[in-house]
């Protein structure tokens, strides 16, 4: 497979009176061509950060002090900004949070998409204006919206026109962050399809942002799990669900509320703070697992099975097998899983 994206230690940090709030804090992970790559994790975990490192959209105070990104060879964090500006939109676009906001209310629909089309291209006003029908079509809506104004659309819909507006270029690379945020469940399973369907008909890749587990569950095909600015797992869609290795993500999964269990359980304790994150293992204030080792020693991202990758000592043989756990849960429970990545 040929990574589309590829992420090395990447650090984005913002200068505060209290010091750098280090929100993500060296993350390496591949982004495959015609994948839809899941980035999931409490609020406050670094995702959305992560997205707009990619673009470059990060403004001081805030910066980037290390760590490359490189879309099919290119280094995005090094290219000179003309280059950049040739990028996005024609290359890589982006679903910012909350982009049905971001429509500019005084201009019908069709007008909106045209002019995005024409400021990024070289077409004729004709072509970008077909081009922009096309793109609705695209995206499932119906031809009466390109003649509406934003307030005549609902949630979903103002969603679905800037989903077209960020693929009217034909990318290669959608970065979508929570693109379905404060839609009712129906809107979302149908925009949530619009973004597979670009996958499947137009073979964009998707990485995605989004905390809620089944949204991913629904469409990725690999999901990352972040925590404290940090890389936890990352695994096949299946996988992950079925055989959760990090303890933080069986906390997530057990959060997701199913007819099956009734209740969710929440995860124990408050996330911590990116000006203060804890020492070793960032999980250990919050893991039911946790050794001593944990409390000092940062576990590394290991890959314990193919295309399987844990950030956890439970997965350490050597400290698994040495160390006493601490935290709650039993020691057998902690074998079980070391044995597991065997
Ligand atoms: Fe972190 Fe240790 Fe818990 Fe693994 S067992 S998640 S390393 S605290």
């Amino acid at each position: 497979m040929t990574p589309i994206l590829e992420v090395r230690d990447l650090r984005v940090y913002f200068k505060t009176i209290y010091g750098d709030a280090k929100s993500v804090d060296g993350v390496s992970f591949d982004v495959y061509e015609r994948e839809i790559f899941g980035i999931a994790g409490e609020s406050g975990c670094g995702k959305s950060t992560l997205v707009e490192a990619a673009l470059r959209l990060i403004k001081p105070p805030g910066y980037v002090p290390t760590g490359e990104i490189r879309f099919r060879g290119r280094d995005l964090l090094s290219m000179k900004p003309r280059e950049l500006q040739k990028l996005r939109w024609k290359e890589v676009a982006y679903i910012p949070q909350g982009s049905m906001n971001a429509l500019n209310p005084v201009l019908k629909v069709s007008e909106q998409l045209t002019d995005g089309i024409l400021a990024h291209s070289d077409a004729s006003k004709k072509e970008a204006r077909s081009a922009a029908l096309a793109g609705l079509h695209s995206v499932g809506m119906p031809p009466e919206v390109a003649e509406m104004y934003p307030h005549e659309l609902s949630g979903g819909m103002s969603q679905r026109v800037a989903i077209s507006m960020s693929t009217s270029m034909k990318p290669s690379l959608i970065l979508a962050d929570e693109p379905i945020t404060a839609l009712d469940v129906i809107m979302q399973r149908l925009n949530l399809q619009t973004i597979a369907d670009l996958r499947d008909e137009h073979g964009i890749t998707i990485m995605m942002v989004a905390h809620d587990m089944a949204c991913h569950a629904e469409i990725c095909d690999r999901i990352c799990v972040m925590y404290g600015g940090r890389m936890m797992e990352i695994a096949e869609t299946t996988l992950l669900f079925s055989d959760p290795l990090h303890p933080y993500t069986h906390g997530l999964l057990k959060a997701v509320p199913s007819i099956k269990r009734r209740e969710s359980e929440s995860i124990e304790g408050i996330a911590p703070s990116p000006l203060n994150w804890p020492s070793g293992c960032r999980f250990h204030p919050r893991c039911p697992r946790r050794m001593e080792v944990c409390v000092d020693t940062v576990p590394p991202m290991r890959e314990v099975r193919p295309g399987r990758f844990v950030a956890c000592h439970l997965f350490d043989t050597e400290a698994a097998e040495g160390a006493d756990t601490v935290g709650t849960a039993d020691a057998g429970e902690s074998t079980d899983a070391a044995e597991k990545s065997a």
